[in-house]
């Protein structure tokens, strides 16, 4: 097994949590790095604990994707149906146990309003399981030789699986839900969305099909792309988009983050950030409100209110 090194990588996650605030991308990518060590300070185990703290809708997003995936791993290889209660029950037992095992936010920093918050979040499971009922490209997800899946986000998959390395040098990760090949050989990239529609989504897909095309050795001009809102009624569900003139301003993302990143760094070369004020804490309090380590930044006096997660 290969040595576990913090490198600089670039994933759409990475690009937006550092867009948020340069101090919680330091806390994500450099304060919790090497947390899984005996000797680990005790600060960096108490940022990592903070790291995994999550919230219902982060638990609702996991287990819809997870359910679909593990049907779609686990389908015959011959056309099927797609196991819609199967999916359902699979789903909602994922979120009843991470509801029970994971360490929600709202419950760390005392916000109150937990009980309403979760009976809504089971209304959007809910609601999410009877989008995917009615939803024409899950079904045909099933209904192809599981041969065209030329990509599922499996989460049992090694780290190597989700990384990828550009002819620039740079590293890219990525997490593409599932890509399924038509019988013209183009690729279809689908990206479930369990939230409401934000105009980044297109990029988010574009990245989506910069990884994929390296990972399989393909043209991006024979993939396309297709955001689908579960939320949303059956006739709206679907936003479909070639990739091909998102392509550049992703590319621009990628060099950014790099420059970004390596200019904050205390040693480029083994990526070490060690100091923390080279990665400045945002001005907007109103995203600290909602973040994991706003105790650590001493910005826990503003809470969320009920209703806005
Ligand atoms: S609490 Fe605010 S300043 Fe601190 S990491 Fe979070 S978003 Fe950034």
């Amino acid at each position: 097994m290969s040595e576990l090194r913090n490198e600089i990588a670039w994933s759409w996650s990475r690009d937006k949590t550092l867009r948020r605030c340069a101090r919680q991308y330091y806390w994500h990518y450099y304060g919790t790095w090497g947390s899984w060590w005996d000797d680990a300070p005790a600060e960096v185990k108490h940022a990592a604990r903070l790291k995994r703290l999550t919230n219902f809708d982060l638990l609702v997003g996991d287990a819809i994707h997870k359910a679909i995936a593990r049907a779609l791993l686990h389908r015959p290889a011959q056309p099927c149906f797609m196991p819609e209660d199967a999916i359902a029950e699979d789903a909602q037992r994922l979120f009843e146990i991470a509801g029970q095992q994971a360490e929600l936010a709202d419950a760390y920093y005392g916000v109150p309003g937990l009980p309403e918050r979760r009976a809504l979040a089971e209304a959007k499971l809910a609601h999410c399981l009877e989008g995917l009922r009615a939803c024409t490209w899950a079904k045909r997800l099933f209904r192809v030789p599981r041969s065209r899946l030329r990509w599922l986000d499996d989460a049992a998959a090694p780290f190597e699986a989700r990384m990828v390395n550009t002819e620039g040098g740079y590293t890219l990760f990525g997490a593409p839900d599932v890509a399924v090949e038509d019988r013209e050989g183009r690729l279809h990239v689908i990206d479930w969305k369990t939230g409401k529609r934000d105009d980044s989504d297109r990029l988010q897909l574009t990245a989506y099909a910069l990884f994929l095309a390296l990972k399989l050795n393909l043209n991006l001009d024979r993939i396309h792309g297709h955001l689908v809102y579960l939320l949303d009624p059956p006739g709206r569900q679907v936003e479909s988009a070639g990739v091909l003139e998102d392509v550049a301003p992703v590319l621009g993302m990628i060099t950014d983050l790099y420059a970004d990143v390596r200019s904050r760094l205390s040693d480029v070369e083994r990526n070490i950030a060690g100091d923390i004020e080279r990665f400045e804490m945002t001005e907007h309090f109103g995203i600290c409100a909602r973040c994991n380590f706003r105790e650590l930044c001493g910005r826990s006096a503003s809470e969320p209110s009920a209703t806005d997660q």
